[in-house]
């Protein structure tokens, strides 16, 4: 299983780090894709990545290089060359998470667009591809990506919780769809869950979003609200059920995906 989306930097993480990355491996995780949400986070990402490349002896840490629509309004003339940096490493497996939330609006409209335009440049210039983010925008993300879809590489919409419209759009332009513990909520995501076998096989991605939405078909209840890692498995039962196949089949095809999205270097098929 390939966990695509994890905030391992996130504070919560902080006093037993070492131990989350070890029940993740012993839960069957090959390899984490850490989400970087601004330079900070991007940078510390990369760094524990690179911390973990060279004491590892088995799985594989990888990250993205990005800044998070909620933090477009600080974009500036350096952050761009910052994040080209970034960019450059082979850990930095993807731009992102980059897109817009007029959700909450926590940057203004006008500065979630510069700042994803910006970011669509980078992976066009990088060839590496985007995680993006969206929420309640999907017609003006959508719009925006289909005037540049052919200069950009490949992109995958993280922790989709969108509608049939919303997800036959972004199939339709041929991005991957990743698919978090949102799927296992019998309040809220009861939508997502009878939609989301439209989803081909081939389009699948996987991700806890740790330490946020904690799946909530988990048994026994994990003692905390924090998610981890180790609980992607959650994610597959859910899956497989929605699906009808195997887990098997879920964690295969979601981890083949995930090496040719991001072209990651780890492991023999299987
Ligand atoms: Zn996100």
């Amino acid at each position: 299983m390939i966990d695509i989306g994890v905030n391992l930097t996130h504070a919560s993480f902080e006093p037993d780090l070492d131990q989350v990355l070890q029940d993740a491996f012993g839960a069957g995780l090959e390899a984490m894709i850490l989400t970087g949400t601004d330079l900070d986070s991007s940078q510390a990402s990369l760094a524990l990545c690179q911390q973990f490349a060279a004491e590892a002896s088995h799985g594989a840490l990888y990250c993205t290089a990005g800044v998070h629509p909620h933090d477009a309004d600080h974009w500036d003339a350096e952050t761009a060359e910052t994040l080209r940096e970034l960019l450059a490493h082979p850990l930095v497996v993807a731009v992102g998470e980059t897109g817009l939330d007029f959700n909450r609006n926590f940057s203004s409209r006008e500065g979630q667009i510069e700042a994803f335009e910006h970011q669509l440049e980078l992976s066009a210039e990088t060839g590496k591809p985007l995680f993006l983010h969206e929420r309640d925008a999907w017609a003006e993300q959508s719009q925006i990506l289909r005037r540049c879809l052919d200069d950009i590489g490949q992109a995958v919409v993280h922790c989709f919780t969108g509608d049939l419209q919303a997800l036959e759009d972004y199939l339709d332009m041929g991005l991957y769809v990743g698919i978090t513990g949102w799927v296992c909520d019998e309040r809220r995501g009861t939508g997502l869950a009878e939609i989301v076998s439209r989803i081909p096989l081939d389009r699948l991605l996987i991700e806890t979003d740790a330490p946020f939405l904690l799946p909530r078909n988990i048994e026994p209840k994990p003692s905390t609200r924090r998610n981890e890692p180790a609980f992607l498995p959650w994610v597959v039962r859910k899956l497989a059920e929605c699906y009808q196949v195997s887990e098997f089949e879920i964690a295969a095809r979601t981890r083949d995906n995930a090496k040719r999205l991001f072209a990651l270097p780890v492991g023999s098929p299987g």
